[in-house]
């Protein structure tokens, strides 16, 4: 698994790209510059991993676009040592961004085979998420709860309340909400059962699946 100075320099491209349409947070600027996307990527689409552009992985899923995956984790406020639940591991890239922040990540994944591959995957590199998940993300990580920020990376139909539950006072939601179109909201829980909502903008993000049984 090589990194090189090419590669190196593409992500300093990327960095400037993402920058210019508006991400400022340094510490999420210097994560994305640091993670080997080009490693999370089929090799068919080498030359590609460091266009600011999603792309197909295994099992019909995509790995998001940097531009959101900085968007998000910028919304999350990271702090190093901070307790991370992430819904949607897929490629594992926005997990190796939170580790790279210094978070304690643990994700959930409903596709068996990405999860197999990502749990497989992440650590070859380096990466060490505390615990990933096959499950359902509706219904979040209770057994460690509380987290200090929770992050959704697919588009969910509704706010799960498990999620909603399962936040630290002061912690964090990102959940991209809606069908077709999902617009950026967070929520802060700022007292046992009260929390501030705040929208930002639209994306379209592959859906959060619930399962029907
Ligand atoms: N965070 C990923 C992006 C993954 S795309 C990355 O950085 O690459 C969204 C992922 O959410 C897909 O892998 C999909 O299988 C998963 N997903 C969809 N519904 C889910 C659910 N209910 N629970 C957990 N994961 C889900």
């Amino acid at each position: 698994m090589k990194d090189s100075f090419k590669h190196q320099g593409l992500r300093q491209q990327l960095v400037k790209t993402i920058k210019k349409k508006g991400i400022k947070d340094e510490k999420v600027l210097n994560a994305i510059g640091k993670v080997p996307r080009h490693l999370f990527i089929d090799s068919g689409f080498l030359d590609h991993a460091y266009q600011d552009k999603p792309f197909p992985i295994a099992a019909g899923q995509t790995i998001s676009q940097p531009f959101t995956v900085a968007y998000q984790t910028e919304l999350l406020k990271v702090k190093s040592g901070d307790k991370i639940l992430e819904i949607g591991t897929g490629s594992g890239y926005q997990a190796a961004v939170l580790i790279e922040m210094g978070a304690r990540v643990y994700s959930i994944e409903r596709q068996k085979a990405l999860f197999k591959r990502t749990s497989k995957f992440l650590p070859k590199i380096g990466y060490h998420p505390k615990k990933l998940i096959f499950g359902d993300g509706y219904k979040g990580l209770p057994e460690e709860a509380p987290f200090d920020g929770i992050v959704v990376t697919a588009g969910a139909p509704y706010v799960p309340k498990p999620l909603l539950e399962q936040l630290k006072i002061g912690g964090r939601l990102v959940i991209p909400v809606g069908e077709h179109s999902q617009r950026m909201t967070v929520y802060i829980r700022t007292g046992e059962k009260e929390y501030d909502k705040k929208e930002y903008d639209y994306f379209r993000f592959v859906p959060l699946l619930e399962d029907k049984n």
